[in-house]
């Protein structure tokens, strides 16, 4: 009988489907803020990193790169907690971008950009081709899409690159949802206790 755990492994498909689907119409990006909810949702109710541990597609996506002999060591800044801050405050910074262009597109002071743009400037040198032209989606809604596709692919590709370089879930070591989680955890567990 299939484990839970090898099938936890087609979730990587997850990853590529969100991916794809972008190109048929960047509506799709916004499912990208399931992968930022659901982790939280299952640390408040397992009491532990349960999307980590087994349903993350991204994951499961690095795991493609296993390699059958040595693998180059993780270097060492990479295992540092000031690493993982800077990740997360970076994380943070550019969510908070996302929201006040957001804002600003719906207030009409500044015009969608849509564009996918890595690390926040560098913008690819093409359009996305987009399927489906239908919905339209509102200027907002389309410049939000597309900065949480870019948001996603930026860490998707830093996190394959680690996956090539070293090993294969080397991105979860700054991950900033894991920190996050780690951090919430945390505070779950103590704010229990104290209970
Ligand atoms: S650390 Fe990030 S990439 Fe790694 S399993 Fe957790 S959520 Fe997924």
């Amino acid at each position: 009988m299939t484990s839970g755990r090898s099938l936890n492994r087609y979730l990587l498909f997850i990853t590529l489907a969100y991916f794809t689907l972008g190109f048929v119409h960047i509506g799709f990006a916004l499912s990208g803020l399931l992968c930022m909810t659901i982790p939280f949702v299952l640390v408040f109710r397992d009491r532990k990193k349960s999307w980590c541990q087994g349903y993350c597609p991204r994951a499961q996506f690095f795991d493609l790169f296993r390699k059958t002999g040595d693998t180059a060591k993780t270097p060492g800044f990479l295992l540092e907690r000031k690493t993982r801050d800077l990740v997360l405050s970076y994380f943070c910074m550019n969510l908070f971008f996302i929201a006040a262009s957001t804002m600003m597109v719906a207030a009409g002071n500044m015009a969608p950009i849509d564009r996918v743009r890595i690390l926040i400037i560098f913008e690819i040198p093409f359009a996305m081709p987009q399927l489906l032209s239908q919905p339209v989606l509102p200027p907002a809604l389309l410049h939000f899409s597309y900065r949480i596709y870019s948001m996603m692919t930026t860490s998707f590709l830093v996190g394959t690159l680690l996956a090539l370089l070293y090993r294969p879930r080397t991105w979860c070591r700054v991950c900033p949802v894991s920190t996050m989680s780690d951090r919430v955890l945390k505070n779950v567990i103590q704010t229990s206790r104290e209970a």
